[in-house]
């Protein structure tokens, strides 16, 4: 590739032949991947187009750990082999009491295909009219539950269900009882929908995806559900996504019942949706550890991101670049907390920086809003605020 590039621009006496090497090492990306470090000014904290959540220090370096041989699925004692991501485990366990079991799969969604398909292939899963919904990218969950063979029983209407809803339906062709969190949008007005804790005294099981991966409850986001008082209230089982506000890596959570775990961890398909040790290292080290880089997101000071808002326009003024300090509204995105705004600041420039700023390295993404590129700092640590600097002052000087 390189080489015989190089090669042919020496033929056409575009470089010296003596050159063709350098000219070949030049032409070699600086990576070994084609992904580029990203920071995200977009304000958005978990943008999924962004690869949704950071990762912690602990997480990348429990990544770091994992990636040469490592004891994933072997006892070092005994010298035989071990449960497969028993520490990740141990971790999802300590952290919500309420499961008897855990078991991790790829995503989300393929949480609820192992989940459909080792309880209710071949029968219903029955689900509110209100919560069959599309996530993003045209990906729609009755969809998703029906290619695994089972089939939707659908309850209430778009607005309103009731338990009588879900009473009159079930019976001895009932897999399960499905409830799935709205994590992109909100409905208010004439809308009633049945609790966990009452569709729990039904004699099936109740599952209940809740998006979001939260393990328990946070006061700040008070309607978002949490796997700890899910299962309080009765669920059976919860699956949910570990790289959204868990703030982990992508993956797909399962707890609950001993006997219900058990039965999805010993299907066929449980093998197909099999995480690697990158993903239980980096899952574990997120469990185990306090503040994800998206906790910190959500709760950033907006008194400090004002401030640094401004230290930023300040030093680009001084350098000669068109900057100003405006309020704005970051959002959680990516699957939860639907309608939550969360007040922010950000750095306004003249909107021809957003090519620039993108394509550089550090790519960093903003918004542009109003005829400005916007620089929302919400989601930017402030360690980086320096690099931000100097790549609105390249990115200026290259446009002149
Ligand atoms: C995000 C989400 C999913 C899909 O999860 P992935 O991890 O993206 O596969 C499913 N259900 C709900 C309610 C979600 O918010």
């Amino acid at each position: 590739g390189v080489v015989t590039q190089a090669q042919e621009r020496a033929r056409r006496g575009e470089i010296s032949t003596d050159s063709v090497a350098d000219a070949a090492a030049a032409a070699l990306p600086r990576r070994a991947t084609t992904l580029r470090p990203t920071i995200n000014a977009t304000g958005v904290i978990l943008h999924t187009n962004l690869g949704r959540a950071q990762l912690s220090a602990a997480a990348i370096e429990a990544l770091q750990a994992a990636a040469g041989h490592t004891d994933v699925e072997y006892d070092v004692e005994t010298g035989q082999r071990a449960q497969r991501g028993r520490g990740t485990m141990d971790a999802l366990a300590a952290a919500v009491p309420a499961a008897e079991a855990t078991h991790v799969v790829n995503n989300g969604a393929a949480a609820l295909v192992l989940a459909a398909t080792a309880l209710a292939a071949g029968r219903e899963i029955v689900v509110s009219r209100g919560e069959l919904v599309e996530i993003g990218d045209g990906f729609r969950l009755p969809d998703l539950l029906e290619c695994t063979g089972a089939s939707l029983r659908e309850v209430g209407t778009t607005n309103r269900t009731s338990l009588r809803d879900y009473e009159s339906v079930i019976g001895p062709d009932t897999g399960f009882i499905l409830k799935v969190h709205p994590s992109n949008f909100t409905m208010s007005g004439f809308v009633s929908a049945v609790s966990v804790r009452d569709l729990a005294g039904l004699p099936v099981p109740v599952v209940v995806d809740t998006g979001s991966g939260m393990l328990s409850p946070d006061p700040l986001l008070p309607d978002e559900p949490d796997a700890s008082t899910m299962l309080a209230d009765g669920a059976d089982l919860i699956t949910a996504s570990g790289d959204k506000l868990l703030g982990g890596p992508q993956s797909g959570l399962m707890l609950g019942r001993a006997d219900i775990i058990d039965r999805l961890r010993s299907h066929p398909l449980a093998r197909a949706l099999r995480v690697d040790k990158l993903t239980l290292a980096a899952l574990e080290a997120t469990v185990r550890g306090t503040e994800s880089p998206t906790w910190q997101s959500l709760r950033r000071d907006v008194s400090e991101l004002h401030a640094r808002a401004e230290g930023l326009r300040d030093g680009l003024r001084q350098v000669g670049v068109t900057a100003d300090v405006v309020e704005t509204v970051s959002v959680v995105g990516g699957g939860g907390a639907p309608g939550l705004e969360l007040p922010s600041w950000a750095v306004a420039l003249k909107p021809d920086l957003a090519i620039p700023l993108r394509t550089t390295e550090p790519a960093i993404v903003g918004r542009v809003e109003h005829g400005r590129l916007l620089l929302d700092l919400r989601c930017v640590p402030e360690s980086l605020d320096q690099t931000v600097h100097c790549a609105v002052l390249t990115a200026t000087q290259g446009q002149a």
